[in-house]
């Protein structure tokens, strides 16, 4: 796997996008006449044990990354501006949270930004967890969407002190992008795209020699058959690899993982396709 100071080759990139195509190659099919501008925010809050320390700080740069991505493929595919920014929350203090189970987690989280005043509409809040001996949370969690979340939009929790300990940066920055994607996509746009109302579906293990490849954000924690393949901790939703947008793993090979940041085009295709109907 890449370690926290290298960078995947543009070649690389480009072909996890799924089908090589760049940024400004995309057909405008998904014109919306005299709509509103998109507004949306994504707002990263570290665990106070973490704080703005190197870890939120890179996940923060690389989240811009993939959101800069969408947002360049949304004006050209969408008639409508679309304006996404991604913000610094302040650190989460432990005491307010209750990680005794995933979805008490969740709530306090829920909680905490109510108590803050935190913005409310459409935002995406991601809150960075340092859980590195919590598998029952597991590397991330999101149930809601930023338009169907209540006035507080959607929350979103990668554990990234489990990504670091257990995988890599890489997979750190991934499994951010991967809860946030999911607050950004509903089933039915997965379905519409792929023909699986499974969001990881969408994702896309890319092969740039057929034994290494590269996986996108959220086929991450998917992408193996198990546990301590492709990353330490695997995802424990639903998982069919023949239903992938692409999956170029060779089943005879021994295979040599690696991660982009870049969302698959099938990603971008149902992340289009929600802020098109919101
Ligand atoms: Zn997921």
């Amino acid at each position: 796997m890449f370690g926290a100071n290298s960078a995947p080759t543009r070649r690389a990139v480009l072909a996890a996008t799924g089908g090589g195509l760049t940024v400004g190659g995309f057909q405008s099919v998904d014109r919306v006449e005299g709509s509103s501008a998109v507004e949306l925010r994504v707002r990263v809050y570290p665990d106070e044990r973490l704080g703005w320390g190197p870890t939120a700080r890179d996940v923060h740069r690389h989240l811009g990354r993939a959101v800069e991505w969408l947002q360049a493929i949304a004006d050209e595919r969408l008639d409508r501006a679309v304006h996404v920014r991604v913000e610094t929350g302040p650190t989460v203090p432990r005491g307010p949270l209750d990680f005794d189970t995933e979805k008490r987690l969740y709530r306090s989280f829920r909680d905490w930004l109510d108590e803050t005043d935190a913005p409310e509409g459409p935002v995406s809040h991601l809150f960075l967890a340092d859980a590195p001996f919590d598998p029952d949370l597991g590397y991330g969690i999101a149930n809601t969407h930023v338009r169907g979340g209540g006035r507080l939009g959607a929350q979103a929790i990668a554990n990234v002190g489990a990504t670091e300990v257990w995988d890599d940066r890489t997979v750190t920055r991934n499994m951010a992008i991967h809860e946030v994607l999911h607050t950004l996509i509903r089933d039915r746009d997965a379905r519409a795209v792929n023909g699986s109302g499974c969001e990881h579906d969408l994702g896309a293990v890319v092969g740039e020699t057929p034994d290494r490849v590269f996986v996108t954000p959220l086929a991450t924690s998917y992408a193996g058959e198990g546990g301590g393949e492709e990353t330490t901790w695997h995802g424990t939703g639903c998982y069919h690899h023949d239903r992938f947008s692409r999956y170029d793993v060779h089943p005879d090979l021994e295979t040599t993982w690696h991660h982009t940041w870049v969302p698959s085009d099938a990603t971008c295709k149902a992340v289009v396709r929600y802020l098109r109907e919101w």
